[in-house]
């Protein structure tokens, strides 16, 4: 089994900072198209999100099932289900004692991805990551996936190191499905270095 993992905020729905209302939620732009293209391909679909908001009291973890359950609804019309959602409660700097913690699951580091390959079967070196920021790109490198870059504007830092460098830059998860596609279609591309994949690397 191979997958696509999948920030939330920004990357797979539009970004509304700590938002936990339904009403709220909006799939990004071309995602539904660019997830029956992932399912045509055979891969399973994994969302992994940090959700600070919990550390910092901002809302419980009860609050993310209705989030869920609206992301499943937006897309029932593209005909598409999610195979996982995991997401990290925590963070060093929140206000709720047992989640206030530096913990394995928030990205970048791999936690929820090496879970998820556990519990899913899925093997990371088929599998790919997709984000809009290089803390995606790093957690999926780390996990030993191969990674996209959603190239949106949410990333402002730019703290560039090997493990930061993605595989591929695209402008939507559309494009990056088109990539990934196209990589999957060039089997010789997996014995050369990732980085000679895309035409991405800075
Ligand atoms: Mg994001
Ligand atoms: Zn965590």
């Amino acid at each position: 089994m191979r997958a696509i993992f999948l920030d939330k905020d920004g990357t797979l729905v539009e970004n509304v900072p700590y938002n936990v209302n339904p009403a709220l939620i909006r799939l990004s732009w071309n995602a539904g198209p660019a997830l029956q293209i992932f399912k045509s391909l055979g891969y399973k679909l994994i969302v992994v999100s940090n959700q600070s908001g919990i550390a910092k009291g901002l809302f419980t973890e009860n609050a993310l099932q209705p989030v869920e359950h609206r992301l499943a609804e937006r897309l029932v019309q593209y005909g598409v289900t999610l195979d996982g959602f995991y997401y990290c409660p925590h963070s060093p700097d929140g206000v709720i004692g047992r989640y206030a913690i530096s913990c394995t699951c928030r990205k970048p580091m791999p936690g929820m991805l090496l879970r998820a390959a556990k519990e899913h079967g899925i093997d990371l070196s088929q599998s790919w990551m997709i984000g809009d920021i290089l803390h995606d790109v790093e957690a999926g490198r780390r996990a030993g996936c191969r990674t996209v870059l959603i190239d949106n504007g949410n990333e402002t830092e730019w703290k560039l190191s090997p493990l930061r460098t993605p595989d591929a830059k695209a402008a939507d998860l559309h494009e990056a499905a088109r990539f990934i596609a196209a990589a999957d279609a060039a089997p010789f591309d997996r014995d050369m270095p990732r980085d000679s994949l895309g035409g991405a690397a800075p």
